[in-house]
């Protein structure tokens, strides 16, 4: 019997909220162990610090987009009149192009052009990769613009993830996940077997965490908290604090605020790595140590 593989997703109420300094450092503290999973699929940056080469790569597809053979085309105008999203337009010569990124891929054009003149492609949204890393193993993803089906990508470099953890007998796998609560977040969520939720000492931090925990709540999946910055503001992390409890989440710890921690990165060193010599590398180790032994 294969065994049971853990994920983890790491996630946040919104950016900016210190989700790069755990889930680097995490992927660090897995020595090897795991395989990493950069799902924050608009704003990859994992790979930044991990330092990874490419072994694999492949084009993604989903849904698909009209596009207007000029050759067969009749400039009739019946598309452009047609299309809800004002997604066809011609110019002065009665070129009828259709944009990408208005395209909402209903195919209505399609089926009412008289001469057959719009192509139905499937739709490039981006591109998946396999990088070794001086972390373990890692998926990344580049979404292309204009950034359409992000969920469906965060969802296929989840199953990257996972296909490889069984591939290479790993039995746990650590997602960066998409910040806020959009669509690619809860595509990072579903069937995971926990969430660690980063969160600043800011009431608009603990804002988005309530936001984000409401959508989370409905997964059932357990849930667990590291409070960033916790020292900025004190009564604030209390608060935060009790809300954890209240909301049967689980408390990790907390990090401090270490100007130290930014500089760190910058020079593409995760904070649990012996570069960076602060308060907050132990505050790490200790959340990352407490989060393995409850899943
Ligand atoms: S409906 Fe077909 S033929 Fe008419 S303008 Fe559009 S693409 Fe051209
Ligand atoms: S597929 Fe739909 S949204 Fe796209 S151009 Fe045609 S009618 Fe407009």
């Amino acid at each position: 019997m294969s065994k049971k593989i853990k994920e983890i997703v790491i996630i946040s109420g919104k950016g900016g909220t210190g989700k790069t300094t755990v889930s680097s450092s995490f992927a660090y503290l897995s020595k090897g162990n795991a395989v990493l999973v950069d799902a924050d699929v608009d704003g990859s940056n994992l790979n930044i610090i991990a330092d990874g080469e490419s072994v694999k790569s492949e084009q993604f597809y989903a849904g698909h987009q009209a596009k207007i053979d000029p050759v067969l085309c009749t400039s009739c105008s019946i598309c452009e009149n047609s299309c809800h999203y004002k997604a066809i337009t011609h110019n002065d010569q009665g070129v009828f192009t259709v944009s990408p990124a208005l395209c909402e891929g209903c195919k209505l054009c399609v089926m009412l052009c008289p001469s057959g003149a719009i192509d139905w492609n499937e739709r490039l949204v981006g591109e998946i990769q396999q990088l070794d890393t001086r972390f373990g193993p890692l998926i990344s993803s580049h979404l292309y613009p204009p950034g359409e089906n992000s969920g469906k990508l965060v969802t296929e470099v989840r199953k990257w993830g996972r296909e490889l953890a069984i591939k290479m007998d790993k039995e746990l796998i650590i997602v960066d996940g998409p910040p806020g609560i959009g669509c690619p977040t809860i595509a990072a969520m579903t069937s995971s077997d926990a969430l660690v939720f980063v969160v600043e000492a800011s009431v608009s931090s603990l804002h988005d965490m309530k936001r984000i925990r409401k959508v989370a709540e409905t997964f059932s999946i357990p849930s667990y908290v590291c409070i960033n910055k916790s020292d900025i503001n004190s009564e604030v992390t209390e608060e935060i604090i009790s809300y954890i409890h209240e909301s049967n989440m689980n408390f990790l710890g907390t990090i401090v605020y270490d100007e130290e921690i930014g500089r760190a990165l910058g020079q593409r060193k995760s904070v649990s790595e012996d570069s960076y010599g602060g308060k907050a590398r132990e505050e790490l180790l200790s959340i990352f140590n407490t989060l393995i032994q409850a899943i």
